[in-house]
């Protein structure tokens, strides 16, 4: 059984469970029948707010970029309305901007809880809607959406970078990278994804390359006797000959996806998907479509069976967009797993949108403190990640 049909048939996978009407048929949905509740509430005040969080580590560089630092800001907007009501998240600065977009306004005329955002001139304050209604009618967003019944999820620690090398980009042995992974062992992560790509930008071409299966076989050797998945991440360093020879080195280590390995381009992206299918690596997922995605190539790559995964951004795309992108995604068979990095508000997104809708393998992890955020009932145990129960996304905002 290749992966993808085991995915589906362990249960992780839920194509087909979840029904949500499309634009037609919203009347027919009880929270959308006029639902009196929300229409009485009007978008009085609107305030964006940096709230500061720390990675547990400094995070070096990745295949592309260079040292990512530790310390940083969630940029987000709370909105309340003429009762009282609040809801916050995620945004950008441009949103100050565009207030009259929905200052004045009734909620009704803004969201739609089942669809999402009315409009896509909104999608700046579109996660910050969607928690506004679920306080409203006290429900978590999840359950907003039509809960497909599944409450865990696997969930992947998005933190292994290249943190061999010191603020020079000299080698320092391989000790903090495996410390590294330990601590998210320790965390309750089950899956790693180990950043590659040092045959592009840090290293020397060859020894980069053998820099990437060195650790790659290191991490497996290290959890062999523990359960612990392993994916790959070359953030478009490779090219595909670079690819070819990195699964080639790393041949006995079972790898559960390899992301990102070049940018993504259709002539390359068969070959690889043929070179894998004949080498051993029918069982490893493609995941692609996090980096300036082409569409049109991704969606080709869809319909010939090379990508497997869909990893475009979950907030970068738009919270609203991905409920409609996930039923699309799901019709054609193809697995999502919304790019997440950065911020631990975009894992617990997605964890809300998995819980709704399933098709989610699994959820990238960030994890992050913070004194501004709470972040919420999002237990993370043994592998898996909790949804939360708590309306709208269930976490707070401390200032
Ligand atoms: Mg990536």
């Amino acid at each position: 059984m290749n992966r993808r049909n085991f995915i589906r048939s362990s249960g992780i996978y839920t194509a087909g469970l979840i029904t949500m009407p499309g634009i037609a048929g919203l009347k027919a949905h009880p929270l959308n029948n006029g639902n009196a509740e929300l229409a009485q509430h009007i978008i009085d005040r609107v305030e964006f707010i940096e709230a500061s969080y720390y990675w547990p580590r400094l995070v070096g560089r990745n295949g592309a970029r260079d040292i990512h630092g530790q310390y940083r800001n969630s940029f987000v907007v709370r909105i309340h309305t003429n009762q009282g009501a609040s809801g916050w998240g995620l945004s950008r600065p441009r949103a100050q901007n565009t207030t009259e977009l929905i200052d004045g306004k009734k909620l009704t005329e803004l969201i739609d809880p089942v669809n999402g955002i009315l409009d896509a001139n909104l999608a700046d304050f579109d996660i910050a809607l969607f928690d506004l209604v679920g306080n409203i009618l006290r429900k978590p967003v999840y359950q907003l959406l039509g809960a497909n019944g599944i409450r865990q999820f696997p969930i992947y620690s998005g933190m292994v970078y290249l943190d061999e090398l010191d603020e020079d980009g000299t080698f320092q042995g391989w000790d903090r990278v495996l410390t590294n992974c330990e601590w998210d062992y320790n965390y309750g992560y089950r899956q790693l994804k180990a950043k590659i790509g040092r045959s592009g930008r840090w290293y020397p071409h060859a020894e980069g390359l053998e820099k990437d299966i060195e650790i790659v076989k290191l991490i497996h050797d290290q959890f062999q006797d523990r359960k612990m998945d392993i994916l790959v991440d070359a953030n478009d360093s490779y090219s595909l000959d670079d690819t070819i020879a990195f699964l080639s080195g790393v041949k006995d280590v079972p790898i559960y996806w390899v992301e990102e390995p070049f940018y993504e381009e259709l002539e390359k992206g068969r070959q690889l998907k043929q070179w894998m299918n004949l080498n051993g690596f029918s069982e490893t997922l493609y995941a692609d479509g996090e980096a300036r995605p082409d569409h049109e190539v991704l969606g080709t790559m869809m319909e010939e069976g090379i990508l497997d995964v869909h990893l475009v951004d979950i907030f970068g795309y738009g919270f609203s967009r991905w409920i409609h992108f996930n039923k699309n995604l799901m019709s054609r068979g193809i697995l999502a797993s919304p790019h997440a990095w950065g911020d631990r508000l975009k894992t617990n997104y997605t964890v809300q949108l998995a819980a709704a809708q399933g098709n989610i393998p699994t959820i990238e992890g960030v994890t992050c403190l913070s004194d501004d955020i709470d972040y919420g009932n999002y237990e993370l145990k043994d592998g898996l990640i909790s949804v939360s129960d708590a309306p709208g996304f269930g976490m707070k905002l401390l200032k």
